[in-house]
């Protein structure tokens, strides 16, 4: 995921950096106010990590600059400023988390973990490799193709595709599309896996959802 870090202090940046960047993430620093929203306008971010003291100024009027175009990016207030009201008024302007200085990085990880599945669910349009699914209006497509769906495939794919890239075994497929506990006789995965795979491949090209032997299906980022 990419991540913009607002950040003054070139200790604390550095530090939040390698570690954001162990656990596989790609990060852009600002150390200015003015810097961090015309970065925050013109590149695509999942998530920001804000500062509240920059040199040329206050991290609310970031919010308050960014906000109306992003309105979906969330924010983590990272500040050592601990007053009540500062936090609702930053809440109030629609920062989504707040942590207080000094921090745990494992603490800051965890968040940064926590927000970007609640960005990801609320997102409206998913994209894995070249599928595209739009959870709004029900329309998938691979390439520029559009491929219909009955709601259990839609569902199948939805689920996987919230998840690009990790494997899902049969059973937690089971639980969250179908609603029941694994039943080790049923093949039902394996078989709208398939349905989904004769609608969504291209021949000679190798399928967007692999089969993991023996653990499940993952879908390719
Ligand atoms: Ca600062």
């Amino acid at each position: 995921m990419r991540i913009l870090l607002v950040e003054d202090e070139a200790r604390i940046a550095s530090f939040v950096v390698k570690g954001l960047c162990a656990d596989g993430h790609v990060v852009e620093h600002a150390s200015t106010l003015d810097e961090a929203v015309n970065l925050a306008v013109s590149r695509e971010f999942d998530l920001v990590l804000l500062d509240l003291l920059l040199p040329d100024g206050h991290g609310r009027d970031f919010l308050v600059r960014v906000r109306p175009s992003q309105p979906d990016l969330p924010v983590i207030v990272v500040s050592a400023v601990e007053d009540v009201e500062e936090k609702v008024e930053l809440l109030d302007l629609g920062a989504n988390d707040y942590m207080t200085k000094p921090f745990a990085f494992t603490e800051l990880s965890a968040r940064v973990r926590a927000n970007l599945r609640q960005g990801q669910s609320s997102s409206r349009v998913l994209r894995a490799g070249d599928l595209e699914l739009d959870t709004a209006t029900r329309v998938v497509t691979r390439g520029n193709i559009s491929v219909d769906l009955p709601s259990r495939e839609f569902a199948l794919l939805e689920y996987l595709m919230r998840h690009p890239g990790q494997v899902l075994t049969r059973s937690q497929i089971l639980d969250a599309v179908w609603g029941f506990d694994f039943d080790p006789g049923s093949n039902v995965v394996d078989v709208y896996v398939g349905y989904l795979r004769r609608k969504l491949d291209v021949p000679g090209e190798s399928s967007p959802i692999e089969t993991m032997r023996g653990a499940g299906y993952r879908v390719r980022h």
